[in-house]
C-alpha cells in the first residue's frame, strides 16, 4: 500500500496513532491520516528553547538542540528523538533514541534502539528495549 512519488517531492510517514504509512508532500506540516482521520503532525519538532508541553507528538523526529530544554508529558516521535539539550519527560516513545554528549534526560523510555553518548546524564527513568514501538490499539477507546 505504498503510493509512489510521481512530480511532487513527498516522503513516507507513519501514523503515530494508527500506524499507518503513507506518503505526504515534502514541505507538509499538519494534516489528516488517511487512514484514521486524526489530525498528525508530520514535520519534525525542534525544540530551541525552553518549552513546556503536556504532548509532543509527530509523525517526524523530535530534536532537542543544546540549549533547548523540553518539559512534557508524552513525547512520541514515529521517527526518533535526539536530545542535546534537556528532556523531562513522563515518557518517551521513539524507534530511535540519540542521547547526545551533554544532554540531560530524565523520563521513561521505549524505544527500539538507544545510543547514549559519554557524558550524557540520565537521572532517572526506565528504558524498555523492544523490536519496534507499540501497536496500535485494535479498538480506540478514548476517553473524554
Ligand atoms: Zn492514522
Amino acid at each position: 500500500m505504498k503510493l509512489r512519488a510521481r512530480a511532487a517531492p513527498t516522503r513516507e510517514v507513519r501514523c503515530l496513532h494508527c500506524g499507518a504509512d503513507f506518503a505526504v508532500a515534502a514541505q507538509a506540516m499538519v494534516l489528516t491520516c488517511p487512514a484514521c482521520y486524526k489530525r498528525v503532525t508530520v514535520q519534525d519538532i525542534v525544540i530551541n528553547t525552553a518549552q513546556n508541553m503536556a504532548r509532543v507528538e509527530t509523525c517526524g523526529r523530535v530534536v532537542v538542540r543544546r540549549g533547548g530544554k523540553i518539559t512534557a508529558g508524552v513525547v512520541q516521535a514515529t521517527v526518533g528523538v535526539e536530545v542535546l539539550g534537556e528532556l523531562y519527560a513522563g515518557s518517551v516513545a521513539a524507534p530511535v533514541v540519540h542521547i547526545g554528549p551533554r544532554a540531560v534526560w530524565r523520563g521513561d523510555l521505549v524505544a527500539a534502539r538507544v545510543i547514549i553518548e559519554p557524558g550524557a546524564r540520565v537521572l532517572s527513568g526506565r528504558f524498555r528495549i523492544q523490536p519496534a514501538p507499540p501497536p496500535p490499539a485494535a479498538s480506540e477507546e478514548t476517553a473524554a
